[in-house]
């Protein structure tokens, strides 16, 4: 069980920025988030595509908006959950607990919510069959990569996550076998340069501009797949296992089931504090709804500043929490672990 004063749910840029404003009023923060890369819709939807509206950085990539708030929140220390999916949160006590799909417990005084458009699930795989077929033989992430050592894989995807688990897992495997739908790939041009070299020289096979349309097997196990092309030709690959990488696609998953004031796909919140229908529990970034909302960066980043001076004050309700300026405070100098000489 990790004890804390805020669970903040999700790292994307408005979760990370709630850490910095949370460190400068004294208060620790652990952050959750179900995909494994901090940086939410930045780094998932949008990594090399360049930011023109965050105040003071005239241009940046989502990336690099995402390394730059992680290395200003690094003097806070925050813990990093990532790949963990907050599944409960529950008002117990004076505070709340949490949590995540991986068994993670939290208690914490306060919770904030910075869930953007939903958690990240994997796009799932239609295809006939696929109800019949043993379960643990269709996977959307890799957890033990050893699993597949001699066997014969199927890797659907065109991204990068598709080439990185084909150049992976070719070496071990019996024999794998690249499915995608296009003849162009939305991975990096060296990963489709050493897979084709790979598909030249007999070490794997590829099917281009075709899609896995049945699974064949039976509820033990998969025995093969039915590759059809555009052409409407269909072949039959032998798989043991099919790997889906389709992308991610947000779902506001758990957090529906919270008892949360909740308007469509987004949670009601005062324009003061930020706080939920639930005393406590705060909204941040896309994720919340109040009249003049605006699904902005920068707005999520003042929504982080006044959540957390209102959760200071809810934490310490006999103490008047004043503003102090990072600039001259020796308070916020010290909490960001400056020395004087680099004050
Ligand atoms: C293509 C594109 C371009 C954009 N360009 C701009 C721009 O130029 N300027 C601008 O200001 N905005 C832009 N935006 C919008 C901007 O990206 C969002 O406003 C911003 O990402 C919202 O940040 P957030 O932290 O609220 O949520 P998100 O970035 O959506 O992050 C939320 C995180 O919460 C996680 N999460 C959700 N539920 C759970 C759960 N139960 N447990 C654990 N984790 C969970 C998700 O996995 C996700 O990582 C753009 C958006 C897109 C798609």
């Amino acid at each position: 069980m990790i004890k804390t004063d805020v669970v903040i749910v999700g790292a994307g840029p408005c979760g990370l920025f709630q850490v910095f404003e949370l460190g400068l009023l004294g208060l620790k923060a652990e952050v959750v988030d179900s995909i494994r890369q901090p940086g939410g819709q930045c780094t998932e939807l949008y990594p090399d595509k360049p930011i023109y509206d965050i105040p003071g950085i005239p241009v940046c990539t989502g990336d690099e908006l995402t390394e730059n708030l992680l290395q200003q929140i690094k003097p806070f220390a925050a813990g990093m959950h990532l790949g963990d999916e907050v599944t409960v949160l529950r008002p117990d006590g004076d505070g709340f607990y949490l949590q995540t799909d991986s068994g993670t417990e939290f208690m914490a005084k306060a919770v904030v919510i910075a869930a953007g458009v939903g958690s990240f699930q994997p796009r799932a795989l239609r295809a006939s069959g696929i109800d019949c077929v043993a379960e643990n033989c269709v996977h959307y992430r890799v957890k033990e990569p050893q699993q597949f050592n001699g066997k014969n894989l199927v890797v659907l995807g065109g991204g990068d996550s598709a080439l990185d688990w084909v150049l992976e897992l070719a070496p071990i495997a019996r024999r794998i076998t690249l499915v995608h739908r296009r003849d162009e790939y939305r991975a990096v041009d060296a990963s489709v340069a050493a897979m084709r070299e790979m598909v030249a020289s007999g070490k794997m096979d590829l099917f281009e501009n075709a899609k896995v349309t049945e699974l064949r097997g039976d509820e033990n196990a998969l025995e093969s797949v039915i590759v059809t092309n555009k052409a409407g030709e269909t072949f039959e690959v032998v798989a043991d296992h099919v790997l889906v990488f389709f992308g991610l696609a947000p779902k506001l998953g758990p957090i529906a089931h919270w008892g949360l004031d909740i308007n469509r796909k987004t949670i009601n919140v005062d324009a003061e504090r930020f706080e939920t229908s639930i005393p406590g529990i705060y909204a941040i970034g896309d994720i919340n709804y109040y009249p003049g909302k605006k699904k902005l960066i920068l707005c999520g980043f003042h929504e982080a500043a006044l959540a957390a001076f209102a959760i200071k004050q809810r934490i310490e309700p006999d103490k008047k929490v004043h503003v102090q300026y990072t600039t001259t405070s020796p308070i916020m100098h010290d909490r960001l672990g400056l020395k004087d000489d680099e004050e």
